[in-house]
């Protein structure tokens, strides 16, 4: 328990949408640079095993605020909207004397009791939220901000620490919309990148043999599923075949890359921002996507998948005062974890009902007595856009075991057509990939069993329940 007579940081909450780790220097990029975000790294640590437990939007979001899973916070899709009426960390510390504000990309849902509730300021794009001159909901009044989204949460965010009574410590939750599709970069950006070939990954050529039916049944393939509308112009002519995916790569990738680039402008002035308010020391800041994504990974962009790319989220974070610079842990640690970090350095108890784990002592570089050594993972959205089979699984540091039970269960936001279910093994030591499914493979079956024991262990402890299959 933190000590009380301790003065109380303040919390600011970066995260972007859809900004895989592997797209920041921090993490190793071969694809870009990303300055500020990595300073937040330098000076504090960096978490290279941070997931989420649904690959999606609106999902990962309500897991931060309750810091439950979707199954209980209620929020399984992108059709569900929140139901503020339940506990969520900006509410806990908004009462005890925190003040909190909301800005930037809320994606909960609008109206009744989807509204965000426990901040003192709130101003949301309604829905994903545009670009350029986007409409923003601040405090229930619909306005139309002139600029560019990710300066505007910017300049809020700013103006609002401006503002704020510098007695009581704060709560800010900056939410930029980018690097969301449509990939629609700033005019400073438009050009970045024009004279270079951005690398491919590993797997861009994957053919999805050796794995279950759900990869090679998705429909987020660069190659086949991205529009004119992504590229902004017809294809060359000319292109066919492996040129023409290629060329494909280059323009969404360019195009995610420049809308990174300003993200990454922006954290650097917010950071200037504390600098020159002399908030540094006594500030945590954050760094972190509400997923990951692909970049052309296995051919593809989106998320969705259990997959690394998408599963893992970037986690960068600095507090002075408690975290050494230039640390990294591997330890697990997942989006249901944030509530309870932040009540944490609050020094505020963490309730019964919320099912993460505050990790303030694995940032501190202490090794817990007890922390988890796999998680659980729920891909509620059967089929619907991207079409995406309907999974559960678990990861541990080894391994990591898919179940595509395939079945929208009577979700809101799938579609109702079942497939039969099929399983994924992956031994992530030997296939960092996961390009070879070895669910079948005799040297695997005592694995298989300890992990489909402790996957069954995981949903009883989290209240999920287990899909049984009735052929
Ligand atoms: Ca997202």
């Amino acid at each position: 328990m933190s000590d009380r007579k301790e003065k109380r940081p303040n919390i600011l909450f970066i995260m972007s949408d859809d900004h895989a780790a592997h797209a920041m220097s921090c993490y190793d990029s071969k694809i870009n640079e990303t300055p500020n975000i990595d300073r937040i790294a330098k000076e504090g640590m960096r978490m290279d095993n941070c997931f989420c437990t649904n690959s999606i939007c609106t999902p990962s979001r309500a897991a931060i605020l309750t810091g439950t899973y979707n199954h209980v916070n209620g929020v399984k899709t992108l059709s569900d909207r929140l139901d503020g009426r339940q506990q969520t960390v900006a509410k806990l510390l908004q009462q005890d004397g925190y003040q909190t504000a909301m800005i930037g990309k809320w994606h909960l849902g609008h109206g009744g009791n989807s509204d965000p509730t426990g901040f003192d300021f709130w101003s949301v794009f309604p829905g994903q939220g545009d670009y350029y001159d986007p409409s923003m909901i601040e405090m229930g009044k619909s306005i139309t901000v002139p600029g560019y989204a990710t300066d505007i949460v910017t300049d809020k965010s700013i103006d609002w620490m401006a503002n704020r009574d510098k007695d009581k410590p704060f709560l800010l939750m900056c939410h930029h919309k980018a690097p969301h599709r449509p990939w629609i970069p700033d005019k400073k950006h438009a050009h970045l990148y024009e004279d270079l070939d951005i690398p491919e990954p590993e797997t861009f050529n994957d053919d999805y043999s050796n794995r279950a039916s759900a990869a090679a049944a998705a429909e987020m393939r660069i190659d086949r599923d991205l529009t004119k509308n992504d590229f902004k112009m017809d294809p060359p002519a000319q292109l066919e075949g492996a040129a023409l995916k290629s060329w494909k790569y280059q323009r969404y990738i360019k195009d995610y890359l420049r809308c990174i680039a300003s993200v990454d402008d922006n954290v650097g002035r917010m950071l200037d921002y504390l600098d020159e308010e002399g908030l540094t020391e006594d500030t945590i800041v954050i760094y972190t996507s509400d997923q990951g994504f692909f970049l052309g990974d296995h051919g593809w962009y989106d998320k969705r998948f259990m997959y690394e790319e998408s599963l893992r989220m970037p986690f960068v974070i600095r507090y002075p005062r408690k975290i050494a610079a230039g640390s990294v842990s591997k330890h697990m640690v997942l989006n249901v974890d944030f509530a309870p970090l932040f009540l944490n350095y609050a020094g505020i108890n963490v309730p019964e009902s919320m099912q993460g784990a505050s990790f303030h002592s694995i940032l501190q570089g202490e090794e817990p007595a007890e922390w988890r050594t796999s998680m659980y993972y729920r891909y509620w959205t059967h089929l619907s856009e991207h079409k995406v089979y309907a999974h559960y699984g678990i990861r541990t540091e080894q391994y990591k075991l898919i179940y595509y039970y395939a079945d929208a269960l009577g979700t809101l936001g799938s579609e109702d057509e079942s497939k039969i279910p099929e399983w994924e093994l992956f031994d992530l030591k030997k296939d960092p990939y996961e390009m070879i499914n070895v669910y079948n493979d005799p040297d695997y079956e005592r694995v298989v069993a300890v992990l489909d024991k402790e996957l069954h262990r995981l949903q009883e402890e989290l209240g999920d329940e287990r899909f049984v299959y009735k052929g």
